[in-house]
């Protein structure tokens, strides 16, 4: 039997011999999970297990351990949690581990079922039109097989400082037009495809949640990889993700491969905000005729499907691209562009959203 004492150290539980069903802890957590739905996020207005905020429950011999994710406004849950708890008879005592990322609020991830869709060119322009708007952004690269924000922000191979803090060494993120970036690219080698796998990837992509020094920030933004992989499934666990935009375009390929990117993400519990769909149009320069080259509607298909709002539908635009190769994006050189005013009208809903 696990012992209480050090509730939060068993990460390989699944590698054991699997415990007999336990019928008292089941209707235990049950009756805990339905206490912890009486908690409401004051600003979502939603209660923190809808939220994904509470993970690893678990109720041993008369305790209950849990995780909670929070951003660093959040920390008032953790006493409205044992407050809830406390009426529980059986209940000695709740231990809960909370997990944020130190000095940020809200943590986004942007997400896309495969790659090449323009998860990478959402995030930047996405980073680009909050920081627009007044905040402190900062944007974490962790596409493992494709980590190309840096060059996308004018970064180059710049190099990444290690300092010490009071809570050990930590990476300290590069700045690009006020966005502080760290990029996973930023530690490969030029030119060779980053081969991290299992152990080693589960290493680094944890410690990129955990060991960089952002300093304060109002969101930050984790361009994830593509797809449903292990990396993916790793950052998304473990950090304080508050919900995932999904990236896809028009066409029925990529349209699946969201589907199956959402249905991953709520078996975690993580909520899906909603989903952006790039490449939507063709702008005629002559005539201003919107021309659907990839085809039309699948970003609407999959939002009524899902229940998951559309957030957004991105135009092609050739000025996007340009703007992601010479590290200029377009978002910032020209926000009143039609692409700009989908980036401006999308933090802005994230921003109403999250009560900034
Ligand atoms: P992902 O991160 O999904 O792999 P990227 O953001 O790297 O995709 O985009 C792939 C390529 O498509 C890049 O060259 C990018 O500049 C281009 N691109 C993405 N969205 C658009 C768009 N709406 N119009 C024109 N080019 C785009």
């Amino acid at each position: 039997m696990p012992s209480h004492q050090s509730p939060f150290r068993q990460t390989n539980l699944e590698d054991r011999e699997p415990l007999p069903p336990d019928p008292i802890s089941e209707v235990r957590n049950q009756e805990v999970v339905r206490c912890l739905k009486q908690v409401i996020e004051p600003t979502l207005k939603n209660d923190i297990i809808s939220l994904g905020m509470v993970r690893n429950l678990r109720v041993v011999e008369g305790y209950i351990y849990l995780r909670l994710y929070i951003g660093r406004h959040q920390h008032d849950l953790q006493t409205e949690i044992q407050q809830i708890l406390a009426p529980l008879t059986w209940c000695k005592k709740t231990y809960i581990q909370v997990c944020t990322i130190p000095g940020v609020k809200t943590t986004l991830a942007i997400s896309s079922g495969k790659g090449g869709v323009g998860k990478s060119t959402t995030s930047v322009n996405l980073a680009v039109a909050l920081s627009l708007q007044g905040f402190k952004v900062g944007l974490l690269d962790a596409d493992v097989y494709g980590p190309n924000v840096p060059q996308m922000l004018g970064l180059g191979r710049a190099e990444v400082k290690v300092i010490e803090t009071s809570n050990g060494q930590k990476f300290l993120p590069l700045e690009a037009y006020g966005i502080k970036v760290m990029s996973v690219g930023l530690l490969a080698e030029p030119e060779h495809p980053l081969a991290w796998r299992g152990p080693v990837l589960h290493k680094i992509v944890t410690q990129f949640i955990h060991d960089v020094e952002w300093g304060e920030l109002d969101y930050l933004l984790i361009d994830l990889p593509p797809g449903t992989g292990d990396a993916q499934i790793t950052i998304v666990q473990e950090s304080p993700i508050c919900g995932v935009l999904l990236v896809t375009t028009p066409q029925q390929v990529a349209v699946s491969d969201v589907r199956r990117s959402i249905h991953m993400f709520r078996r975690v519990g993580i909520p899906v905000l909603g989903i952006i769909e790039n490449m939507s149009y063709l702008i005629c320069s002559k005539c201003g005729e919107h021309t659907p080259i990839f085809g039309s509607g699948g970003g609407k298909q999959l939002s009524m499907e899902l229940h998951a709002p559309l957030l957004g539908q991105i135009p092609i635009d050739p000025l996007l691209c340009n703007g992601g190769d010479t590290g200029a994006p377009l978002t910032l050189v020209n926000p009143d562009s039609t692409v700009g005013q989908v980036f401006v009208q999308m933090a802005g809903a994230i921003a109403t959203t999250f009560g900034d």
